[in-house]
C-alpha cells in the first residue's frame, strides 16, 4: 500500500458537524507539478476529498477536479500577478467566486458563503464556538501577547511552558488544546509540518 494511503479509516469523521478548509496556497505546488491524478494525503479526509484531477485549460489556467459522491467539483488555480506576492486564488465550485479557502464538508467543496446553501448553519456556529475556545484555552497558557495565540493555523504542540507551571499541569492543558485544534484544522497540521511531497502523491492506481 502507497504510504499515506489510509483505506478504512472512518473513525475521524465521526465529528459530522464539523468541516475542514483548505487554503489556497496548499494547492500551489499544483502550479508546476505535471497535470495528472494526485491523492492529498490527509487521514481527516474522506476519499473524494482526496483525489484531485489536475488539468490544464488551453487558456493556460489549471485546475483541479474531485469527484464527491459522484458530481464532480472543479476548482481553478489563479495566480493575482498583480500582486508582488503572486497570491493564489481558487474559485468555488458552487458560485465560481475566487477565494482564499474552501471548507471540506461532507459532500462538497464549498466557500464560506454557500456553506449556508449547502450545510446546516448550525455547523458553522459550533466551529466558530471550537476557535472561540480554542483562542481562550491559549490565552490562559501563553497570554495575549504570544505571536500566534490568535493563528489557528499553528498548533500549540511545541509552545513553551509558562515558567510557573508545573509540568503536570501544562501537559494537561496544551493536551486539551491539541485535542481541539486536531478537531479544528487538520489542514492546517498538515501544512505547517510539510513539503509538497510528503502530501501529494501520484495516484498510483491510475
Ligand atoms: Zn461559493
Amino acid at each position: 500500500m502507497p504510504k499515506g494511503q489510509h483505506y478504512g479509516r472512518t473513525q475521524t469523521r465521526a465529528y459530522t458537524t464539523e468541516y475542514y478548509r483548505i487554503h489556497a496556497n496548499f494547492l500551489k505546488p499544483l502550479l508546476t507539478k505535471p497535470l495528472g491524478s494526485y491523492c492529498i494525503n490527509s487521514e481527516f479526509l474522506a476519499d473524494g476529498h482526496k483525489k484531485l484531477y489536475l488539468e490544464e485549460s488551453n487558456m493556460g489556467i489549471r485546475y483541479v477536479t474531485f469527484s464527491i459522491n459522484d458530481n464532480l467539483h472543479q476548482i481553478a488555480l489563479k495566480l493575482d500577478n498583480r500582486s508582488a506576492s503572486n497570491k493564489l486564488y481558487i474559485t468555488c465550485p458552487y458560485c465560481q467566486k475566487q477565494r482564499q479557502h474552501l471548507y471540506a464538508i461532507k459532500t462538497a467543496y464549498v466557500c464560506r458563503k454557500c456553506i449556508g446553501l449547502h450545510y446546516p448553519s448550525q455547523s458553522e456556529r459550533s466551529n466558530e464556538r471550537l476557535i472561540r475556545r480554542i483562542r481562550k484555552l491559549r490565552i490562559q497558557l501563553w497570554g495575549y501577547d504570544w505571536p500566534d495565540v490568535n493563528n489557528m493555523f499553528k498548533n500549540v504542540r511545541y509552545w513553551p511552558k509558562p515558567k510557573w507551571m508545573r509540568w503536570k499541569t501544562f501537559e494537561q492543558k496544551r493536551n486539551k488544546i491539541t485535542e481541539l485544534e486536531n478537531r479544528y484544522w487538520p489542514m492546517a497540521v498538515v501544512q505547517i509540518k510539510t513539503t509538497f511531497n510528503e502530501y501529494f502523491m501520484t495516484d498510483s492506481k491510475k
